[in-house]
């Protein structure tokens, strides 16, 4: 059986398939070209197609399974044919400040989509905008875009105003996941725990129910539950077999999760990329909206997890990729460096400790930059480890063994480092892309 998982990530996409052992048969990638057409619907459907394009077509003839993550909180609107009607709102997209009063009277306290970047802010901010006539693109925005094989048709200039019942709220990896399965309204409940879905009950609640004039709401699908087969179009178009099965998806940072090889309680996965996000298995779910901490549904198990502002972001500010490399070569991981910083590029940090005002702490500097860039990985992996023990304290099964995902995890002095603090073990994630971790969910159907 070949499985394929499809990564969009927050700078391209990315293809994987793997074969029933598990073992990589066929990668593909592309690269979005300007930040602006990376937020277009037409660009992501042509980074779809340009990855299955790639992959030879003796082993499209035999994709069993596919399934697509996503960026956490892209979130769009589409009229009833799955035509675009806004330009969606990206991840990392704040404008949902403008709703937060709004957010907090209807969620309960403390709820993890109460965020200016939650993809139940971003449904808000569009209501808030159509209410006050702001809503809509011109078509024009859409034809700019759009390449020629797209379903826009438009030809004026009108702004678009479907009707409410006729409008569809969806996550970037359900519309993508339409494309190929032509259904429309359907998400999993990773991408869907911003929107305020109850994974616990497994249903909307009432107070998100209660709200006036909401577009249509997915339905919300286990990740790697079939939700149906590839069209008869995609099919014929991609040389994808009779029965080549789309299954419901889930978001990028889940997806490298998946991918890292950490699957029982107590495993985690820290990611060193330009911040530094912690995710541990967990028998039980943890929530702390105050210090940002949440979790995640994996199955009968839960993702608990915080992220910090502090990680390779600081590093890049400071010294070259090269020169972390030959710098770190010459760090002694069994000596603790006394430099007690909190690295942040500027104030304020979520996880593990909570204060919008948090100061950089930077100083003192010593003169040699082995000592400062000592003193640096070793004062994150205090923060590491401070956040493990915060998940701990709050009821997550305890740490056995981290797996380190991202541009640091290739630095074997600060994993050495790590160790130390952490008193566990700290290994490399078995596999280093998203879309394999999301190749496993199409194989597994949890
Ligand atoms: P993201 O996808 O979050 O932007 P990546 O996973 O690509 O980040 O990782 C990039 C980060 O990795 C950079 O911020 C860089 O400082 C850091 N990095 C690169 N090489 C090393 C190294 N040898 N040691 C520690 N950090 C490194």
């Amino acid at each position: 059986m070949i499985s394929l998982g499809i990564d969009f990530g927050t700078s391209g996409a990315r293809a994987v398939a793997i074969d029933a052992a598990g073992k990589t048969l066929a990668e593909a990638k592309h690269v979005f070209t300007g930040s602006k057409l990376a937020t277009a619907p037409a660009q992501w459907e042509t980074g779809l197609f340009c990855l299955l394009e790639q992959l030879p077509l003796e082993l499209r003839q035999k994709i069993e399974a596919i399934a697509i993550d996503g960026t956490s909180s892209t979130v769009l609107l589409c009229d009833a044919t799955g035509n675009p009607i806004v330009t969606p709102l990206l991840y990392n997209d704040d404008r949902g400040i403008a709703v937060m009063d709004e957010l907090r009277a209807i969620a309960p306290p403390h709820h993890v989509a109460i965020g200016a970047t939650s993809s139940l802010a971003k449904l808000l901010w569009w209501q808030k905008a159509r209410e006050n006539s702001e809503f809509g693109i011109r078509n024009s925005e859409l034809i700019n875009h759009a390449p020629p094989t797209t379903h826009y048709g438009l030809l004026n200039d009108q702004f678009l105003s479907p009707s409410q019942e006729a409008i569809y709220f969806l996550h970037q990896a359900d519309w993508l996941s339409f494309l190929l399965h032509g259904q429309l309204g359907v998400s999993d409940y990773h991408n869907a725990l911003k929107l305020g879905y109850d994974v616990e009950r497994l249903c909307y609640p009432d107070w998100l129910l209660k709200l006036p004039a909401l577009p249509n709401l997915p339905q919300i699908l286990a990740p790697g539950t079939p939700v149906g087969e590839v069209t008869a179009e995609v099919r014929s178009r991609w040389g994808l077999p009779q029965g080549c099965v789309v299954r419901a998806g889930t978001t990028d940072s889940i997806a490298a999760f998946l991918a890292s090889g950490a699957n029982s309680p107590g495993e985690a996965v820290t990611s060193l990329g330009s911040t530094l996000v912690l995710k541990l298995l967990s028998r039980t779910r943890v929530e702390d909206a105050r210090s940002g901490v949440y979790s995640h549904r994996l199955g009968d198990l839960w993702l608990a997890g915080g992220a910090s502002n502090t990680g390779g972001a600081v590093l890049r500010h400071f010294f070259t990729d090269a020169e972390l490399e030959t710098l770190s070569g010459e760090i002694d991981p069994n000596y603790e460096s006394p430099l007690d910083y909190y690295p942040l590029l500027k104030a304020g940090d979520r996880f593990p400790i909570n204060d919008p005002h948090l100061p950089p702490r930077l100083e003192p500097r010593p003169e040699n930059p082995v000592e400062f860039l000592h003193g640096l990985l070793e004062s994150m992996a205090r923060i590491e480890a401070r956040g493990y023990q915060l998940l701990q304290q709050l009821g997550a099964t305890p740490l056995r063994c981290v797996y380190t995902a991202g541009g640091g995890a290739k630095n074997a002095i600060w994993s050495q480092i790590r160790a130390r603090h952490l008193g566990v073990p700290v290994a490399q994630s078995a596999q280093a892309e998203a879309a394999y971790g999301t190749a496993l969910l199409a194989q597994m159907s949890c």
